[in-house]
């Protein structure tokens, strides 16, 4: 289908985006990629008036250091994400992710903030910036404010963000013991099941083991929204840093939860299985990234 008429304008800074989507009046919607945007618009299902696109402000894009922090900007495509030197060394878990996300043309596109603020059940950044306990900075005409991921989703296509506000970068500390396991979708290689483990990791005193010292789990793909595994989380730790252990503490995962999707892709009871499943290849990844 064809989308509806709309004016076209290209904002050439943060505050040009904010002035230009406040004279919109509510009816104007930011553009970056395109690629979760445009496919609405076809489909009538937003009919925007006015497309602010924000895919060159230069201050959005680019991935740098903050003392010990690392701060991704909104616009930037996945495909820079998954590529860059700093997050590879830093922080493997978030490169993996966007590096698994659809296409090479989805990558060289789809950005970060336009992944967050679509908030598609399926994609891939939530569960992983769950995992990393990221802090999504968002700047509106009242000023910026710093949103934890864990309160950022909140539903379906659903996130905590006005629709006169952008989000400008995401933020998070360096975790190298972490990673992500997706089950594909075959055709748009969307997450059936995605599950995102990052671990703490203490060394014990008796024969040097190691033992988990705290988890944080996100799951996307089998609910409304990314959710973290509270009950794997609690049941992973103070447990022995080995394969065994993590299999053992992923039993049940995602049992407690409710409302699990069910559609053309996968049904729910075999969701279920493959929450557990997803669950066990994320931690057991995680592990691998223990430096010896
Ligand atoms: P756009 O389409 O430009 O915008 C999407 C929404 O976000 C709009 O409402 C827009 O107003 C808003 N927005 C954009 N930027 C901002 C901002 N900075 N602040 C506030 N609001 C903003 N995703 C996955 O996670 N995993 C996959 O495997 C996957 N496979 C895909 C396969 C195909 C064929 C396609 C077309 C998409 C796929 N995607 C997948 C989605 C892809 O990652 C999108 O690029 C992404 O979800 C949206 O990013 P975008 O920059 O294109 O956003």
């Amino acid at each position: 289908m064809i989308p509806s008429t709309f004016e076209y304008a290209r904002a050439t800074s943060i505050d040009d985006a904010l002035t230009k989507l406040a004279a919109a009046g509510g009816t104007g919607k930011l553009i970056a990629g395109g690629h979760s945007l445009v496919p609405m618009m076809k489909l009538r299902l937003n009919e925007p008036t006015t497309l602010i696109d924000i895919a060159r402000i230069s201050d959005l894009s680019g991935i740098r250091e903050d003392g010990n922090i690392i701060e991704v900007g909104a616009a930037t495509v996945h495909h820079d994400v998954a590529t860059s030197a700093l997050l590879r060394d830093k922080c493997p878990i978030v490169a993996d992710t966007a590096g698994m996300i659809g296409d090479p043309q989805v990558r060289n596109r789809g950005t970060l903030g336009g992944s967050l603020a679509h908030a598609d059940p399926a994609a891939d950044y939530p569960a992983t910036l769950l995992a990393v306990d990221a802090q999504i900075q968002i700047q509106g005409p009242g000023g910026t404010r710093e949103v934890p991921a864990a309160d950022f989703f909140q539903g379906l296509f659903t996130v905590d963000l006005a629709n006169n506000e952008l989000i400008t970068a995401v933020r998070f500390a360096p975790v190298q013991v972490a990673a992500y396991a997706k089950l594909y979708q075959r055709a748009s290689r969307f997450a059936i099941v995605g599950v995102a483990a990052a671990l703490e990791i203490s060394e014990g005193s008796i024969l040097r083991k190691r033992t988990i010292k705290c988890a944080r789990v996100g799951l996307t793909g089998a609910v409304s929204h990314a959710v973290r595994l509270d009950g794997v989380e609690k049941a992973l730790e103070g447990q022995p840093a080995t394969g065994e252990a993590v299999a053992k503490a992923a039993q049940g995962a995602g049992a407690d939860l409710d409302g699990i999707n069910d559609d053309i892709h996968a049904s729910e009871a075999y969701r279920r299985a493959m929450i557990q499943i997803f669950s066990v290849r994320a931690l057991r990844g995680a592990l691998a990234r223990i430096s010896t």
